[in-house]
């Protein structure tokens, strides 16, 4: 009998213990003194449907309602914390006519909170970065044994190059040199696919990071060694669509879960999207446009997710939350923000912003039109109602006025008046200065290649970068003149490896070892102009003031309390001679600093300003 216990015993064991590795409960923990109260676990497990759930030690009393969902081997349990007043471990025991298991769920302590968090705003500078592409800072994890995509090939332009989380860390003292004061990465959560995996936004588990960039521990360190510094971590999400391994695939919780999921599920059959994005303003639009704008998938290999389940509405919200707390995040910037469902997108930045007021998200809306990235804004007067709660927009039309008024050659509507034109559309901005402004990013043609690589061009482009009442974005390599002209548009080349990044690179931009003398001297004008502009109040937050364009001149100034700025571009092959009595508003200043050169000079009325290039001064009374 005695020993038939035993045996008893260790096989109830066993079965227990093969039930705990087998569970997975998303959130994996969660915090006391959260604003809003209320949070709901996914648990899968296999035939976990059919459990009865309690909670141990007297807190039973804190499940408010449990959930089956479609499939057999998922429950949701939504708990209400709020009588909860100090960090514990909840005990959860779930039980069938046969067996038993015990999961411990905890309940940590507020590392951050709504107190500590604090987003990027006009007063940074982001660093954009594709972390396979940057540095390899660890070789010892450009294959992880298991995962579909395991070669790494710096020879081909899709495949991993073993870029890491590690090597930004290495990076951070370089960055924070260049006057960078945030860094955006795309996405570091595992992408399993076998295919590509290196660009991130096929994510296979929103909760884990991928072991070819790091661990959990690598990125929090990521974010403390940027604190450290008073730098911000960006965080790139994607609420939109999953990769096609994702781990739920196989089994999905509710029949809805994904959009298309009954026909996709029934004959693998795919409906795309139209790419139709004016649906979602268009007054006139038909319902199966707009259908299939939101519902239908990007690619084959990322399936879109039903935002209007409540339950996968729920889930996205508390996995932002979870990211923003578990590593002090400084921002999100959120994927194809108008394939979203616009009502699920509302409450997702509400949810962020009511636990955590100063915290800034950015969205991505690829359109010229500045109506339309102007919807985006929170506070938008939208004739639709519309309230996004989205702090910011990236200022996709800026960008293109940029690289035109560079470009095209100077006349009555073409050139520098294309830039002072599209800035006058700052009058229908919510928060113009909250709008994340870029020369190019990662899927887009590079900034020196879209100038025709002018390097001449490319520097008065950093100087209106900097000076832009914008926040500032730059794409890593710009200092460096990186370039994809040999074959324009193709997103591998236009992500290539950062000099430098790999043990014996030849070229390091670290360094400066085997750098052209037109790459340092453009490294040295990007790191004057965005150290500066660190120390300028009127660059990060000053009030604009500027002058039409004339005879291929162009005029901004930025003022913040005592301090003006006054920056000069001339596009003209000659000097040009500035003749300040002409500009009413820059007068009565005893003399002038150009921080680039680094000259003071006492205050005339002519200022030189160089053929194709710039000047930038601080005037002193
Ligand atoms: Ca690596």
């Amino acid at each position: 009998m005695h020993k038939f216990r035993i045996l008893l015993g260790l096989f109830l064991f066993a079965f227990w213990f093969a039930k705990a590795q087998d569970i997975r409960v998303e959130p994996p923990n969660w915090w006391v003194g959260m604003t809003q109260s209320e949070l709901q676990l996914l648990i899968r497990a296999d035939d976990i449907g059919a459990f009865q759930v309690k909670l141990k030690k007297g807190r039973n009393q804190l499940i408010k309602k449990v959930h089956q969902a479609d499939s057999p081997n998922y429950l949701f349990i939504d708990l209400d914390l709020s009588s909860v007043k100090k960090p514990e471990k909840l005990v959860f025991e779930f039980s069938n006519e046969t067996s038993r298991f015990e999961y411990e769920y905890e309940l940590r302590k507020l590392e951050f909170g709504s107190d500590k968090i604090e987003g990027f705003n006009s007063g940074d500078a982001i660093y954009l970065i594709t972390p396979d592409r940057f540095v390899n800072g660890d070789e010892s994890n450009d294959s992880v044994p298991g995962l579909k995509e395991q070669t790494v090939d710096r020879s081909h332009d899709y495949k991993r190059h073993g870029g890491d989380i590690t090597g930004i860390i290495q990076a951070i003292p370089y960055l924070d040199d260049l006057g960078m004061t945030a860094v955006w990465s795309s996405p570091l959560l595992i992408n399993d696919m076998a295919e590509q995996s290196y660009h991130g936004y096929a994510i296979t588990d929103f909760y884990k990071v991928d072991p070819r960039f790091g661990s959990l521990q690598e990125y929090r360190l990521l974010a403390d060694e940027l604190r450290n510094r008073k730098m911000k971590l960006i965080m790139d999400q994607v609420n939109n669509h999953c990769g096609s391994n994702h781990w739920w695939m196989s089994d999905l919780p509710f029949s809805d879960w994904i959009n298309g999921q009954e026909a996709f599920l029934d004959s693998g059959e795919i409906t795309y999207s139209n790419h139709r994005r004016t649906t979602i303003q268009d007054p006139y639009a038909a319902q199966k446009d707009k259908d299939v704008m939101l519902e239908g998938w990007f690619v084959s290999a990322m399936p879109d997710l039903n935002h209007r389940n409540p339950f996968m509405a729920r889930y996205l919200i508390q996995n932002s939350l979870w990211w923003i707390e578990t590593l002090g995040l400084g921002g999100i910037r959120q994927d194809t923000y108008p394939y979203n469902d616009p009502t699920f997108m509302a409450e997702w930045a509400q949810a962020i912003q009511t636990q955590y007021p100063q915290f800034t998200i950015v969205g991505e809306e690829w359109s010229y039109n500045p109506l339309r990235v102007g919807y985006w804004q929170q506070s938008a007067p939208n004739v639709d109602g519309y309230e996004s709660h989205l702090p910011s927009v990236f200022d996709f039309p800026l960008q293109k006025a940029l690289v035109d008024a560079l470009t095209n050659e100077e006349s009555w509507d073409k050139g520098l008046v294309e830039w002072y034109t599209a800035l006058s559309n700052d009058f229908y901005y919510p928060s113009p200065k909250a709008l994340v402004f870029m020369g190019d990013n990662h899927d887009m043609d590079r900034l020196y290649t879209q100038l025709g690589e002018d390097i001449k061009l490319h520097h008065m482009a950093l100087a209106l970068m900097a000076m832009a009442p914008r926040t500032p974005q730059l794409y890593y390599g710009t200092e460096i003149l990186m370039q994809n002209t040999a074959k324009p548009h193709d997103h591998g080349l236009i992500r290539s490896d950062f000099p430098g990044g790999w043990p014996g690179d030849e070229i390091n931009a670290f360094s400066k070892v085997g750098l052209t003398a037109e790459q340092k001297a453009t490294q040295i004008l990007f790191t004057k102009l965005f150290q500066f502009r660190n120390r300028s109040e009127a660059m990060r937050f000053g009030e604009t003031l500027h002058y039409a364009p004339n005879d291929g001149v162009y005029v901004i100034s930025r003022f913040f309390e005592n301090e003006r700025l006054v920056l000069f571009l001339n596009k003209n092959e000659e000097d040009r001679q500035i003749d300040l009595s002409d500009y009413k508003e820059l007068q009565g200043y005893d003399r002038y600093y150009d921080p680039i050169n680094e000259v003071e000079s006492s205050a005339s009325e002519l200022i030189r300003v160089q053929s194709r290039s710039f000047l930038l001064i601080q005037m002193k009374p």
